[in-house]
C-alpha cells in the first residue's frame, strides 16, 4: 500500500510534537476516509503516532520500514462499524487453503492470481485444526483460497471442516464442472455452503474487476450448485451504496433470501488501490488460519501488522493469543476513556 497516500510529511529526523502541527493541518485538508502518511527516521514517533490516533479517533493502519525510515500510514476517521461486534471470538474460523487463484481481480485483498505460489495449509493439518477447532467451540469454518477448487485434495479439506462444524466455502464458481463438480457431489449438503462471489447484477462491472467472462462462467457456477442441491450464498464486492443497493435489487428479484446475501465494500488491502482502509483495530476479530500463522482477520490475511501469531498448534493457544489481543486492546481503549473523560 505503499504508494496510497494523500498527503505525505517527511518528518526526517524530527520528533513527533514537532510534526504534530504539520499533522493536525494535513489531516483538516483531508476528507473521512483519506490516507496520509508519514516518513521519519526517529522509530519513536510511532508509538506517539498510534496514542495520538487513538485519542482523535483516526487510525494507524499501516507501518512500514525500509532503509532507515518508516512510514506511517494514517487514515481520517474511524472505518464503518463492523456489524458483527457481538459474535464471540473463536465462534467463526477461516482457512485460506491455498492462495494462488485461477482469477487475477484488481482489488483481492489478500494478493491472489495465477502467479501467487501456492501456500498450502494441507490436508493433514486441515484435518487436525477441524478436530482441535471442534474441541473448542467452534460453530462455523469458512474455507477460502485463493480459489480452493483449485487444489486436488479439496474434497477431503472440505469433508474434515464439515465433520467438524458449518462449512462454507468461497469461490468465484469458474471450477464446478468435470471431476471438481463431483468432488463437490460427494459432501453432506446439510453442513456445506458455497459462497460464489457476483459482484454485479450484469456482466460489465464484476468483469472489470475480474476479468473477461467471468460473470457468466459465475453464474453458471452458481446454476451447477443449486442443481447438486447445495445452499449457496450470493457475495457481491462493490464500491459505492448505489452499486449496493443496485445488487440488493437484483437480489430481490432473484429472491434470493437475506441470509444468503453478502455485500462488503473493497478493502484498501492487497492489490486494491482504492477501497475503505481498515486498521486491526476496526475489525472485530475472526481467527484466520493460514500456511503463513494466526491472522486477527481474513480481509488482512497476508498482513503483517494482521498477524498475531506464526505457530497454528495447538489451536487452543492460538485462539488464546487472539483473546489476549483482543483484552490488550480493549484495556487500552478503556485507559484512554477514563483519561479523556470530559464530563
Ligand atoms: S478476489 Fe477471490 S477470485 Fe479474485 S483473485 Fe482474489 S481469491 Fe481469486
Amino acid at each position: 500500500m505503499a504508494d496510497k497516500a494523500r498527503i505525505e510529511i517527511d518528518a526526517d529526523r524530527r520528533t513527533f510534537a514537532s510534526v504534530l502541527p504539520e499533522l493536525i493541518s494535513a489531516l483538516r485538508r483531508c476528507r473521512l476516509g483519506d490516507l496520509l502518511a508519514v516518513i521519519g527516521r526517529e522509530a519513536e514517533i510511532g508509538a506517539d503516532l498510534e496514542t495520538w490516533c487513538r485519542f482523535t479517533r483516526n487510525s494507524l493502519i499501516e507501518t512500514t520500514a525500509a532503509a532507515g525510515r518508516t512510514r506511517w500510514v494514517v487514515r481520517c476517521g474511524e472505518a464503518p462499524t463492523a456489524d458483527a461486534a457481538d459474535r464471540p471470538v473463536g465462534s467463526r474460523l477461516w482457512l485460506y487453503t491455498n492462495f494462488d487463484c485461477n482469477l487475477y481481480c484488481d482489488y483481492c485483498c489478500v494478493r491472489s492470481s495465477p502467479k501467487a505460489p501456492r501456500r498450502a495449509l494441507g490436508l493433514e493439518r486441515v484435518r487436525r485444526i477441524a478436530d482441535e477447532a471442534a474441541e473448542l467451540g467452534v460453530d462455523e469454518i469458512f474455507v477460502t483460497g485463493g480459489e480452493p477448487f483449485l487444489l486436488p485434495d479439496i474434497g477431503g479439506i472440505l469433508a474434515a471442516c464439515a465433520a467438524a462444524a458449518a462449512t462454507t466455502v468461497l469461490t468465484n464458481g469458474m471450477l464446478l464442472a468435470g471431476r471438481r463438480l463431483e468432488t463437490l457431489g460427494s459432501l453432506p449438503r446439510d453442513r456445506v455452503t458455497l459462497q460464489i462471489s457476483l459482484d454485479s447484477p450484469t456482466a460489465a462491472r464484476h468483469d472489470r474487476h475480474r476479468g473477461a467472462g467471468t460473470w457468466v462462467r459465475a453464474w453458471s457456477g452458481i446454476e451447477r450448485a443449486r442443481a447438486q442441491g447445495f445452499r449457496v450464498r450470493l457475495a457481491a464486492t462493490v464500491s459505492t451504496d448505489v452499486q449496493a443497493e443496485e445488487f440488493r435489487r437484483f437480489l430481490d428479484a432473484q429472491q434470493i433470501p437475506e441470509e444468503d446475501r453478502v455485500i462488503r465494500y473493497i478493502a484498501l488491502r492487497g492489490f486494491a488501490t482504492r477501497g475503505i482502509a481498515l486498521a486491526r483495530a476496526d475489525l472485530v476479530p475472526e481467527i484466520t488460519i493460514t500456511a503463513d500463522g494466526v491472522y486477527w482477520h481474513p480481509v488482512g490475511a497476508a498482513d503483517a501488522d494482521l498477524l498475531v501469531a506464526s505457530d497454528i498448534f495447538p489451536l487452543a493457544e492460538a485462539f488464546a493469543a487472539v483473546r489476549r489481543a483482543v483484552d490488550r486492546e480493549s484495556a487500552h481503549r478503556r485507559r484512554l476513556a477514563r483519561i479523556f473523560n470530559c464530563a
